[in-house]
Parts: C-alpha cells; sequence; structure tokens
C-alpha cells in the first residue's frame, strides 16, 4: 500500500467487555516510547479502552478515570514498559515535553495514553495511534461502539492494524 496513505482500521464494539478485549488486543501491538491518544464524547469508553490496555501490558493498579491528577504512572509488574495514563482535560495549554508532567518516567521507556489530548499533545512525538471512539449519535442507552485506530508516522508505516479487528 502508498507509505504516504495513514493506516486505519475500523471495527465494530458491542460492549464494554469487547472495549475492553480491545484495549488487551491493542497492547500487544505497544511498545515503549509510543503514544496513543484517545477521541471520543464523555462516557464513549476511553478509560474503559485503557483499563483494557493495562491489563495487556500487564501493569500494576487500576485503570481509571484520574479525577485529581492529570496523569498516571501504572509501572510494568513484568519486563515491560509502564503505562502513564495522561487525563488532558485540565491540563492548560500544551504538552511539549513529558516534563512538564513531572513524573518519575520518560516517554522513551513509556507507553502513553492521552485521554482529551487534541491539540495538546501532538509535539510530543510525530508517531502516534489515533484510537477515534463513536456512538450512535444521541444514543445514551445502546452499548455500540464504532472505533477507528490509525496509524501515524513512520512507526506505524508497517504495522497491520487489522490484526485489532479480527
Ligand atoms: P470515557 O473515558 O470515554 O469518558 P469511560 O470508559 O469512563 O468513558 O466510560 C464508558 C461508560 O460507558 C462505562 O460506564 C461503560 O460501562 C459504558 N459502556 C457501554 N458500552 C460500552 C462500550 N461498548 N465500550 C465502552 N464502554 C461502554
Ligand atoms: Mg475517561
Amino acid at each position: 500500500h502508498d507509505a504516504a496513505e495513514p493506516l486505519s482500521v475500523s471495527i465494530t464494539v458491542n460492549s464494554p467487555e469487547q472495549m475492553g478485549e480491545l484495549g488487551r488486543r491493542l497492547a500487544k501491538l505497544l511498545r515503549a516510547g509510543d503514544l496513543v491518544m484517545l477521541t471520543g464524547e464523555l462516557g464513549a469508553g476511553k478509560t474503559t479502552l485503557t483499563r483494557g490496555l493495562g491489563e495487556g501490558l500487564g501493569v500494576r493498579g487500576a485503570v481509571t478515570s484520574p479525577t485529581f491528577v492529570i496523569a498516571r504512572v501504572h509501572p510494568s509488574l513484568g519486563e515491560g514498559p509502564p503505562l502513564v495514563h495522561v487525563d488532558a482535560y485540565r491540563l492548560a495549554g500544551g504538552l511539549d515535553d513529558m516534563e512538564d508532567l513531572d513524573l518519575d518516567v520518560s516517554l522513551p521507556e513509556s507507553v502513553i495514553v492521552v485521554e482529551w489530548g487534541e491539540g495538546k499533545v501532538e509535539e510530543l512525538t510525530d508517531d502516534r495511534l489515533s484510537v477515534v471512539i463513536h456512538r450512535a449519535v444521541g444514543d445514551t442507552t445502546d452499548e455500540v461502539r464504532h472505533v477507528t485506530v490509525t496509524g501515524l508516522g513512520e512507526r506505524w508505516a508497517a504495522v497491520e492494524l487489522g490484526v485489532l479487528g479480527a
């Protein structure tokens, strides 16, 4: 395929459990230095996906919505990278450097997952995985979600994202 074309996969998710499973599958593609940006309205399932991702990475601590903190570090229980879970909603201005978060881990050694990061964290790296979650417009009861995963930058150019929908 054309390397200039961003690689995308669209997946239909029917329940919170399936969203967790997608997160666990996504974790298998990730390595230290990766940035995942999650886009979707409140209640779309961003944190639910991150929880599955944390399970897949095998990290310590329950992944929850970080209400009082902007970022939380979940160290690996094994040899893998820690998960840095960022809720950029209340982050004033952009994040040009992980140093701004005052964490004890750096981007190259972590997997960083950001909710509400649009327009704020793009400066961190040219390579990122964009995950956009939609639900049927106006429907707040249905559990169906449409998820589009797009790989941006050299890091993702040769990665087969189709496995996520398998
Ligand atoms: P966000 O972080 O995007 O605000 P959360 O993951 O915190 O969203 O919350 C999603 C809510 O929607 C949870 O209460 C979850 O149980 C519910 N839900 C229903 N269907 C789904 C689904 N298919 N995927 C994810 N969450 C779902
Ligand atoms: Mg959330």
